[in-house]
Parts: structure tokens; sequence; C-alpha cells
């Protein structure tokens, strides 16, 4: 198992923020502590502009080095360009590795599901999915899907790959919830399966295997997830009912589709975080 970190994304942070840097440093002393799963790190390259570019806007580039908040949920931080370059770039590893053979899991900060092309919003600042996706299109792949089990809709890698030929978009959330889209499905190939609040956890986990099935039939050469973990009972930001064995029976179902798979951390802010990443990673490894 090749996990991809980089101690600095646990640099920043603003205090009393849930999207905090414990998320990745607790996690990281979790995997060191085990030896169930055995861990090669790796550590990322940044992204270059023209990985980048192909996901957002140069106006977007730009902003990033403007010391100025972004909204209310997402701040400005000095050297956040970096930041966000270097988790894009952690995408760009895990998608070369997966198409290497190798089972990858991105465990870096910022996430990145909720970045538009032009937008910075909801703790995201570059669309590290997104990146992924169509530097895979852009170097010989055919047909991409993306899988975002994140409990708030990826409304940014929605708005990105919106009807762009040979990618397909499967995001299971909430709704209502922030950050208010994914309703229906949209374009030709965006698919959304909002579940209501506190949906009891058999009928969630129902819903993910129809988006799978789903999945299935688009028959992607290619799989990137967005792996939050705040669908998670005790999350404090949603009220979804998942527990550790869902995350665990994800792992095991992308890892039995027989394609390369990659995973990228986007949310989860509760403090059980890390044994939702192992099990998650266990599932992955098909153990
Ligand atoms: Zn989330």
């Amino acid at each position: 198992m090749k996990i991809i970190t980089d101690e600095r994304c646990t640099g920043y942070g603003r205090r009393g923020h849930p999207e905090r840097p414990a998320r990745v440093s607790a996690t990281v002393e979790k995997l060191r502590q085990q030896n169930e799963l055995p861990v090669e790190w790796v550590k990322p390259n940044p992204a270059t502009d023209v990985a980048i570019l192909r996901a957002h806007s140069p106006e977007l580039l730009t902003r990033l080095s403007q010391p100025e908040d972004f909204d209310a949920d997402t701040p400005f931080f000095p050297d956040i360009l970096e930041h966000a370059r270097r988790s894009a770039g952690a995408a760009l590893d895990a998608l070369q590795l997966a198409r290497s053979g190798e089972t990858v899991f991105s465990l870096m900060r910022p996430p990145g599901h909720h970045a538009t092309r032009k937008q910075v919003m909801g703790f995201c600042y570059l669309n590290n999915i997104a990146i992924a996706a169509l530097e895979a299109l852009a170097t010989g792949a055919k047909r991409v899907a993306i899988f975002d089990f994140d409990v708030h809709h990826g409304n940014g890698t929605e708005a990105i790959l919106l009807n762009q030929k040979g990618a397909a978009f499967f995001s299971i959330h909430q709704f209502p919830a922030y950050p208010g889209t994914g309703m229906t499905n949209v374009g030709d190939n965006c698919h959304n399966f909002p579940v209501t609040p506190r949906t009891p956890r058999g009928e969630y986990r129902a819903v993910l295997a129809s988006a799978l099935d789903e999945l299935k039939k688009f028959k992607p050469d290619l799989v990137g997830v967005s792996a939050g973990f705040d669908a998670y009972v005790r999350d404090p930001l949603a009220q979804g009912t998942l527990e550790a064995e869902d995350f665990h029976w994800l792992g095991q179902s992308f890892q039995q589709l027989s394609v390369p798979v990659f995973s990228l951390l986007e949310g989860g802010y509760s403090r059980d975080l890390p044994d939702l990443i192992f099990a998650y990673l266990l599932g992955l490894k098909g153990k």
C-alpha cells in the first residue's frame, strides 16, 4: 500500500476550523503504529500549471496568491497555493501509481472536491480529483469514472467534468446539506444520489451500492475516488449514519472492480478519522 503524504500539509490551519492538521497527522501516526497493513510512504511532486489549468481558470491561480480569505469557510493561508499544488500533485502521483498497478491513497490537505473552475470554496482550493481525471484523459485513458462518497456533494468536480467526453461522475451525499447542489443528475455524465439526513444505515449503504452499480455500467478503465469520511455516524458536520465497516466495504468494492483505482482524502472531521481511513485501506487491499 502506497500512502502519499507530505508533513508540510500539516503546517497550516486556523484555530477552531474542522479541516485541521490533526486529520492527517493522527492518521499518519495510526498507520505507523500498526503492522497489519505494510505501508510505503511516498512524497508528492507539486502539480504543474499545465495540469492545474486543465481544470481551473488562470484567474483562480492568481487569486490563490492574494492574501484575503475566500469565504467564511475557506481562509487564506500563507503559501496556500504551494499547499494546494502539493495536494493536487499527490493526486497526479496517485493516478500514476494506480496505473502502474499499485494500491494507493493520497493522505493530503487541502481537500478539493468543492473547488470549481473559477471558485475556491468549502475548504477546497484546487480540485485535486478533477485535475487528475483530466490528466488521465489527456494521457490516454478513455473512460474515467469519479466516485465521490464524501457526505457533501462534489459540486466542483461536477462543474469541471460536466459533459466532459470520457468522464463520468457519481456522487452520493446528504441532501439537503452544504453546498446545496446535487439533488438531480445533470448533463450527460453526472449522476447524483442524494440521501436525506439521518437515513438509516442500511438504506444509506443501499444507495452507495446502487451508485456502484451505475459506475460499473459505465465500464471505466480507471476510477478516481473522492474519499470523504464525513458520512460517518459520529461526524460533527453532517447527519450521515455510516460506520467504519461501511468504509471497509467501499474499499473492498473498489478493489473488486479490477481496474486501476486511486483514492484521495476529501472530508472527515471526527476524531475517529484515522480508524475510518484504516478500515477503508484494509478494504482496498482486499483484507
Ligand atoms: Zn465533506
